[in-house]
């Protein structure tokens, strides 16, 4: 079965987005994955089709109602539906590849997008909603998030990327930033491509890239030399 990812939103014109274009969109039109936009407000029951209501407390902004995301749940991902289901949310988890390929690896992903000032706390809870932040920002909403998150996903699914080889070298695959990448011409505004590169010698080059990516992971993200260490490498 082909990863299959239900998305949540009060957006759903936001979907496929860029991932209806270029190598992702083209899996997508194979059928190489899915993609379903669940429009919450279809779960609202008044007239006006309402999905938020003020903070309990007090305070700024509005809030996405329990009762209505649940239904859109329910019905998107009902009982037994093996996908796990995420909510996107600058309190959660941030993403990094390792959870990337660990959703690669399954069935899909039912993902909540938020809005407003956020969602209740009850839904997170009796849907066992697992948060996942892009990072230490905030968006307007989840939509944004939930494309960056599929985006990386996809391109690691069977037969997305045109070269299977280079989902494999990239930075963070082995807990080092990448190297760095030349091409022609030879010359470009007096700079040349590094020697060893041209120089036929596979081994060579090998060495050489592997002590740049290191170099690199040093000056710019010590902290993932850190984290090797502690895993013991
Ligand atoms: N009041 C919240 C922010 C709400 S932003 C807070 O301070 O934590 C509105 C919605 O955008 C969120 O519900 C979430 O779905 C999405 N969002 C914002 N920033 C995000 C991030 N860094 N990663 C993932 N989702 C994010």
């Amino acid at each position: 079965m082909a990863f299959h990812a239900s998305i949540l939103t009060l957006y759903p014109d936001m979907f496929p987005g860029h991932l209806g274009t270029s190598l992702a969109g083209r899996a997508l039109e194979r059928g190489d994955w899915s993609l379903e936009a669940v429009q919450i407000r279809d779960f609202a029951e008044d007239r006006h089709r309402t999905v938020d209501d003020t903070p309990a407390g007090g305070g700024a902004g509005m809030v996405l109602r329990p009762d209505i995301l649940a239904r859109a749940i329910d019905h998107a991902s009902p009982e037994g539906d093996p996908r796990p289901r995420l909510l996107m949310s600058p309190r959660g988890e941030v993403l990094r590849q390792p959870l990337v390929r660990e959703l690669a690896e399954g069935p899909g992903a039912v993902i909540v997008c938020g809005r407003f000032e956020g969602v209740d706390q009850r839904v997170i809870e009796a849907r066992g909603l697992r948060e996942v932040s892009i990072g230490d920002y905030i968006l307007s909403g989840g939509e944004p998030a939930a494309l960056v998150l599929l985006d990386a996903i996809v391109r690691l699914l069977p037969g997305v990327m045109g070269n299977a080889l280079s989902g494999q070298s990239e930075s963070f695959e082995d807990g080092l930033l990448e190297y760095p990448h030349y091409t022609r011409p030879q010359l470009f505004e007096g700079r040349a491509i590094p020697e060893v590169l041209t120089s036929g010698d596979h081994g060579a080059v090998a060495r050489w890239r592997r002590a740049e990516a290191q170099k690199l992971t040093e000056m710019r993200r010590p902290d993932l030399l850190a984290e090797k260490k502690f895993h013991g490498e």
